[in-house]
């Protein structure tokens, strides 16, 4: 990307990531055209090989949580819903988020591996749901 250029219109922040998926049903990411790597925020140059050239990206909305761990003293705007899981998921097709996961009570609710989906919700952050757990859709 030259410098002169504008910047992308995907999702620079968590924010911009969510309200991308509430205007357009889609999650905006970036992808790098040198290595493939895909990042859900933007950044300057591809966190794996440096390159400056980032192109957007749709990523997936379903995932794999790779790491997590139970809050039971949450932020204010989450009072009411700890304890919840704090997790980290790798997205299908690559991009990796950090996000939370409502009724998870303790460790024995959720596992690394377990399959979840994004789902929207008025709360900020990026909320995730059991695959399981979800309506059927599509
Ligand atoms: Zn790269």
């Amino acid at each position: 990307m030259a410098a002169t250029d504008p910047l992308p219109s995907a999702a620079h922040t968590v924010q911009e990531f969510v309200h991308g998926y509430e205007e357009e049903h889609r999650l905006r990411g970036f992808q790098c055209r040198n290595c493939g790597l895909r990042t859900a925020t933007w950044t300057l140059a591809c966190p794996r090989c440096g390159t400056p050239d980032l192109e957007e990206a749709t990523l997936s909305d379903r995932g794999t949580v790779v790491a997590f761990t139970v809050l039971t003293v949450p932020g204010d705007e989450f009072l009411n819903d700890a304890p919840y899981a704090y997790v980290v998921v790798e997205l299908d097709g690559g991009g990796r988020v950090t996000g939370w996961m409502p009724s998870v009570k303790s460790d024995s609710d959720l596992a690394i591996g377990t399959r979840v989906r994004f789902s929207p919700s008025y709360k900020p952050g990026v909320q995730f749901v059991k695959e399981a757990d979800s309506p059927p859709t599509e």
